[in-house]
């Protein structure tokens, strides 16, 4: 075993700490990916006998949930039936294989039965409504993980060790941003000691909904998309654990999307800055939120393969030991965006441009993954999500409807679909001839880049490439990382 994998393991002196696992919807989506969940609990709690466990909903459910919400709202109400039925499938699959004990498995099935009810009534409302407000859409988005914890929890039982499924609409107290709600963690931290300790006192584990939290007034709302990673940070945080292991489907992370670039690598070690960036850049392995709870408590994080647990994977640490010479460790990419200009000559003499422009901006709910410097004519440009590039030109164009009359401003406008890619690599900055291997790496593969943004960060460099060339782009990137490093 390697350093990192040994370093997962209790040492004598952290008897009586905490370890916060949690597992990725592939983790639990069928049953032999279940099983395998199930026996990393039933080892891992030898070692860390206080622990606390986290799922994801089954893979697709979530999807699932929230599409045929979306489709009632348009009307297309005959989508509920079959997404019922699927879900239904995609449980009794894995219940079938896992819980051999007849009444428990049919006691567990009425129980997600009754939630596949929820999910039917509240899509029937939204149609009838023709509207899935946000606050709705987290209801029918909570149930995915409702049904998990209940189905991890009884499979857990059925090998022996005790268990209970936990709603963190009890532990984690939000505001009612739903979709996106943000912890209060004064309040989650109380509830969630008087909830999970008693349990982890008696020796149980807590099987507990990533995603989900409560609104004080008891509304459910959710962390957003792929946010059960940061319930994991949160609950560590308020517990506290000593320890966070995310568990997804690939061996920590890597020095690629190994989708894209199947000769990835896994990266040992990477600090908290850089996996903040990569995780902000595109990286799906771990939600970013993630990262901040965490370090604040000092609690360590490490990135595992359910699908190969010996694998040491990805420990992130606070400081990268002889990080002095930046390198470049990965690359990722941000898809499907566009960049949005505001240019104009006259813009030198119009009073806080910049403040307006993003304040027009946050006012339609957009985020901006990147600000750049486009050229060296008066403007600004920054990227937004396609889908969210129409909105926000009509609130540009609303907002600085007199500097358009007087021809301050001379035009707002969007590029087509572009690619945000980005090289991640503490000191890189600092480190002489990186932008130009960089640059003449795209160069040769006749990438074009259209924009750069660098020193936003000390770790990273962001540049924006057409959408036919994106895959290019990172393929490219990634060569170069698994090249020698030039004599220096
Ligand atoms: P989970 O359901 O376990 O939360 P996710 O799908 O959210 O898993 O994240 C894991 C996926 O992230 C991997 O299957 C992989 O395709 C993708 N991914 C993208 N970039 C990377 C990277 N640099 N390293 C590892 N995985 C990555
Ligand atoms: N089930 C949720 C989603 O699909 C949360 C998660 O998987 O992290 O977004
Ligand atoms: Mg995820």
């Amino acid at each position: 075993m390697r350093a990192d994998a040994r370093s997962r393991t209790l040492k004598p002196e952290q008897n009586g700490r905490t370890l916060v696992m949690k597992f990725g919807g592939t983790s639990v989506g069928a049953p032999q990916a279940m099983r395998q969940t199930v026996q990393i609990i039933c080892d891992t709690r030898r070692s860390w006998p206080r622990l606390v466990v986290v799922t994801s909903a089954l893979s697709e459910v979530t999807n699932l949930l929230l599409e045929s919400a979306l489709a009632a709202e348009k009307g297309d109400a005959f989508v509920i039936e079959p997404a019922r039925l699927k879900m239904k499938q995609i449980h009794t699959d894995v219940a079938v294989e896992l819980i051999a004990d007849a009444p428990q498995r049919q006691r567990l099935l009425e129980e997600i039965e009754r939630l596949l009810d929820e999910f039917s009534s509240l899509c029937r409302a939204i149609s009838v409504l023709g509207e899935a407000t946000p606050r709705a859409l987290d209801a029918v988005g909570s149930l995915g993980e409702r049904m998990a914890i209940r189905l991890l929890a009884e499979a857990v039982r059925e090998v022996g060790v005790s268990a209970e499924a936990v709603e963190a609409t009890r532990l984690i107290v939000t505001d009612e941003t739903f979709q996106n709600a943000h912890p209060d963690f004064e309040a989650t931290r109380s509830k969630t000691r008087q909830v999970l300790e008693p349990l982890l006192e008696q020796g149980s584990v807590p099987i507990v909904t990533g995603f989900i939290a409560a609104a004080a007034s008891g509304t459910t709302t959710t962390l957003g998309r792929g946010g059960s990673d940061y319930s994991a940070g949160i609950l560590a945080a308020a517990l506290p654990a000593e320890q966070v292991w995310i568990w997804t489907d690939v061996d920590g992370v890597m020095s690629a999307d190994p989708r894209i670039v199947p000769e990835a690598r896994t990266i040992p070690q990477l600090t908290y800055r850089e996996i903040a960036e990569l995780a902000y850049y595109g990286t799906k392995v771990l939600h970013p939120k993630t990262i901040r709870p965490v370090v604040e408590a000092g609690i360590g994080l490490y990135i595992c393969n359910t699908f190969n647990p010996s694998h040491p994977g990805t420990h992130l640490v606070d400081n990268g030991a002889n990080e002095r010479n930046g390198k470049i460790k990965a690359v990722t990419a941000i898809h499907r965006q566009r960049l949005i200009t505001i240019e104009g000559r006259g813009m030198l003499g119009v009073p806080g441009v910049a403040a307006r422009a993003f304040t027009a901006v946050a006012l339609t709910g957009t985020s901006v993954p990147m600000i750049t410097q486009a050229s060296s004519e008066q403007s600004i440009c920054f990227a937004v999500p396609d889908e969210s590039a129409e909105q926000v030109i009509a609130a540009l164009n609303a907002a600085f409807r007199f500097e358009l009359e007087k021809r301050d401003i001379d035009r707002i406008w969007a590029t087509e679909q572009v690619v945000i890619v980005t090289v991640v690599g503490v000191g890189m900055i600092r480190t002489p001839g990186i932008s130009g291997r960089v640059f003449s790496a795209l160069g040769a593969q006749k990438v074009n880049v259209i924009a750069i943004a660098q020193g936003s960060s000390e770790v990273s460099i962001s540049l924006v490439v057409d959408a036919q060339d994106g895959v290019k782009a990172v393929q490219t990137l990634h060569t170069l990382i698994m090249s020698p490093e030039p004599e220096r």
